[in-house]
């Protein structure tokens, strides 16, 4: 009999110790599920607890804003002033400069989230989410460090974001190359990279201001510029480029917004044709709302390829032990590449949803302003290729949507709970 009991009492204690063995356990969430908490999710859940309505974040990394705080380099700051990129019912802080720092943004957002006692679910991925029509809930799995859990819930809240993993694209011969090669998100300084000859792949804002950063540690980076570029002065008249622009829309057509940021930026910058920078032939603002490609808003970058400091290459064919082919023919050694090839969505990884989101990009299927919500309590914030002034646009409809029918519900049940026992 002692004998049962310590084996029972064994195999309980190793079903919680041994190793890869996983506990599937259901957790009922009263409120919404939100999956990610980068500024996206800490908006939506600091709308939705103004309202009275609790939510749950569930989170993959250790900390909020993993991209910030994990995922950028050291000199990073916000690329649009301040005013455009706080958060629903917080400010930055006066003392702030126009470009907050990577740091103060971060602090910014930490103090955010203890303001409205946000407190996410760390270390839980969400491996799959799909809505039961049978139950008439979503069930969310995630998996964890220890064990797998899924979370039971009415409303669905996507805020894993457009830059949730690095886009490596396919290099004939990178293989063969024996230097270092690594994407932006790995990129912290050029201090690694010092006397280095460095290869920077992709012309948007992180490939130009990487290059700009290996200049500023004595390193020697090319640029490959492979399609047509817009490149803007990050201030103009006095003002941030970003800020006239919107100012300017309220007046006027977006093609003639495009005629006057091009004329004014010819003037500040010259022609980049020269530069090797060819302009595509769609405006920088109607090309960002056409395709979402952002124009590039020079911090310092033009200066030092005009002085040759960084050298601007053709498309790149193939990489071989250290040398790098373009598509012109012409070649060069290379100690080190950079990947600035951008981030995708991952949520067609795993959200089972044919009609709110894409397969094919992850990102919304409607246009802006009308991605944000999708059937059966299912939303989406930071989806709009506008960056954080979107995150928030979305954050406070979905918090105001989803409060309507939790009002409606806790009324329901009042009047369900007030009727006479005999009625029911
Ligand atoms: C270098 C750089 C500079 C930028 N500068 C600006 C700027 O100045 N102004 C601006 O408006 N925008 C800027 N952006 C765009 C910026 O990404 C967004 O504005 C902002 O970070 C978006 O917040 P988000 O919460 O939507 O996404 P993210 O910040 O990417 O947060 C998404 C979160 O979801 C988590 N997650 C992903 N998948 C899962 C999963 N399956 N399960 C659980 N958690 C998951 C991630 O770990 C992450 O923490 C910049 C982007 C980059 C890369």
């Amino acid at each position: 009999m002692d004998y049962l009991k310590e084996m029972e009492g064994k195999s309980l204690h190793d079903r919680f110790d041994m190793k890869n063995i996983k506990i599937i356990r259901s957790v009922w969430v009263p409120g919404p599920v939100i999956v990610g908490a980068g500024p996206s999710g800490l908006a939506v859940a600091a709308c939705l607890k103004q309202r009275g309505v609790p939510s749950m974040i569930l989170e993959r990394a250790n900390c909020i804003a993993s991209l910030w705080q994990n995922k950028t380099y050291d000199r990073l700051r916000l690329h649009l002033p301040k005013e455009f990129c706080e958060l629903p019912l917080k400010p930055f802080p006066q003392h702030f400069p126009t470009y907050p720092t990577k740091q103060q943004f971060v602090a910014y957002l930490e103090s955010y989230a203890k303001e409205f006692g946000i407190k996410p679910q760390f270390n839980a991925t969400v491996k799959s989410a799909e809505y039961d029509q049978n139950l008439g809930f979503w069930r969310v799995r995630t998996l964890g460090l220890k064990e797998e859990i899924e979370y039971i819930c009415q409303w669905l809240i996507v805020a894993t974001g457009e830059n949730a993993e690095p886009i490596v694209p396919g290099i004939e011969g990178s293989n063969d190359f024996v230097g270092t090669m690594v994407h932006t998100s790995s990129y912290k300084s050029g201090e690694a990279f010092r006397g280095k000859r460095v290869l920077v792949v992709g012309c948007g804002n992180s490939g130009m201001e990487v290059c700009l950063d290996l200049c500023n540690h004595d390193a020697r980076p090319s640029l490959v510029v492979r399609d047509t570029v817009h490149v803007l002065p990050r201030e103009m008249l006095g003002k941030s480029t970003f800020g006239l622009s919107m100012w300017l829309l309220k007046w006027l057509p977006i093609r003639l917004v495009d005629r006057f940021l091009l004329l004014v930026s010819r003037a500040l910058l010259g022609d980049t044709t020269h530069l090797g920078l060819t302009r595509p032939t769609l405006g920088p603002l109607q090309l960002k709302n056409m395709s979402g490609k952002t124009p590039v808003l020079d911090v310092g970058t033009l200066a030092k390829i005009r002085t040759g400091e960084i050298k601007v290459c053709p498309g790149l064919k193939r990489l071989t032990r250290n040398t790098a082919e373009f598509t012109d023919g012409s070649a060069g050694d290379f100690d080190a590449v950079i990947l600035a090839t951008g981030y995708k969505s991952n949520v067609p990884s795993w959200l089972k949803d044919n009609e709110l989101f894409s397969e094919k990009n992850g990102l919304p299927r409607r246009e802006f302003p009308h991605g944000w919500k999708g059937e059966c309590g299912l939303y989406s914030v930071g989806f709009t290729k506008r960056g954080l002034l979107g995150t928030s646009m979305d954050a406070r409809k979905i918090s105001e949507d989803i409060d309507r029918s939790w009002k409606a519900e806790a009324k329901h049940l009042k009047d369900l709970y007030s009727l006479p026992t005999s009625s029911l």
